[in-house]
């Protein structure tokens, strides 16, 4: 009741909207609810906060978040406390990355400042294929490093030997509340139908590599239409690739257009395709720039200009 208070005079205060609704419906996501379920008691996040999807289990999980691939020690906590502070209510870290312990440090201080709740926050952990021989355990040690309370989304980080087992230990935890939410990563098309019949709990989510390079329009589609949530690894091109893509011709035209970033235009294309994303930054501005994407829409025609830069460019191995 208090927030409610408090969130109706910063909307007097400042004209804003409560809701944070954007102005705009994107058809082909009309799962995504435009409107914000978190209000928090850090009234300044509340302008940027993402709107939120609900996944297959009914859960609601923002469409936008930060990846902290290579971000470690006091840079990795500070740079996912700026991101909190400027409204990211998403974080993807896995045991591969090796800052578990930096991503739940960083929350808990967010919580322990009052900038959030334990549930105003969704968490991502992987498990890596080293692991799955013994997914209890690695298991427990993901809830040990991150120590808040419980994980929002497990996934299992590749294909490998023994991922049904894997899969089927984090079924358990959902089973205690330890775990809420089950999900792949680097799973195509024939990985994805050769496991779901392993496995009791359907995945929420699917994260693999896309970006305007390799767009992997029809394994988007397939998961998609799999009622699975498709979240791309590598939106700006990842590291090492962004300056190309970030000075495309194309998208630079469709930047100025709007006023805004090349990398806000790829991350909103995202957005209407119903693509999830957490880019990477341990820069400040960055940060804040990656999450103000909900002012603006691409047209049709732009979204068409973006999909045909496609060159099934892979930046990766996997
Ligand atoms: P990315 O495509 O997000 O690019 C990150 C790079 O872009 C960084 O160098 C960053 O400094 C720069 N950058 C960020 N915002 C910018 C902006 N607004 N303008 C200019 N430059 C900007 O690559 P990433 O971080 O490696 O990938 C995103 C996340 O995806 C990772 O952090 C990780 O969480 C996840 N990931 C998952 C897998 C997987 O196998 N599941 C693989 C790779 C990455």
């Amino acid at each position: 009741m208090e927030k409610v208070i408090l969130a109706i005079i910063f909307a007097l205060l400042t004209g804003c909207s409560v809701n944070n609704t954007p102005s705009e419906e994107v058809q082909s996501i009309n799962e995504i609810k435009n409107e914000v379920v978190n209000m928090n008691s850090d009234l300044e996040s509340n302008l940027n906060l993402a709107p939120t999807i609900k996944l297959n289990n009914g859960i609601e999980m923002p469409v936008l978040g930060i990846g902290t691939y290579s971000l470690h020690d006091d840079i990795c906590v500070d740079s996912i406390y700026t991101a909190i502070q400027n409204g990211y209510r998403k974080i993807d870290t896995a045991y591969m990355y090796g800052n578990e312990e930096e991503v739940g440090k960083a929350v808990r201080k967010a919580i322990a400042d009052g900038l959030i709740k334990r549930e105003d926050i969704f968490v991502a952990t992987k498990l890596y294929p080293n692991q799955y021989d013994n997914p209890k355990d690695a298991i427990e040690e993901a809830l040990k490093k991150l120590d808040i309370e419980y994980i929002d989304l497990m996934l299992l980080h590749h294909p490998g030997d023994n991922d049904d087992k894997a899969y089927k230990a984090m079924e358990e935890y959902v089973a205690s509340g330890k775990i809420k939410s089950l999900g792949l990563s680097n799973y195509y098309i024939k990985e994805i139908d050769d496991f779901l019949p392993k496995i009791s709990i359907k995945p929420v989510l699917v994260q693999n590599e896309i970006h305007p390079y390799y767009q992997e329009s029809d394994v988007v589609k397939h998961i998609q239409e799999l009622d699975i949530v498709v979240e791309g690894w590598y939106p700006l091109g990842g590291r090492g690739h962004q300056t190309e893509l970030l000075n495309d011709e194309t998208l630079l035209k469709i930047a100025q257009n709007h006023n805004k970033s090349v990398a806000q235009v790829i991350l909103r294309w995202d957005y209407q395709n119903g693509v999830i994303v957490i880019p990477g930054s341990s820069n400040p501005e960055h940060i804040k720039e990656n999450i103000s994407i909900f002012d603006f829409e691409l047209t049709e025609d732009e979204m068409k200009q973006i999909e045909e830069l496609n060159r099934d460019e892979k930046h990766d191995w996997y």
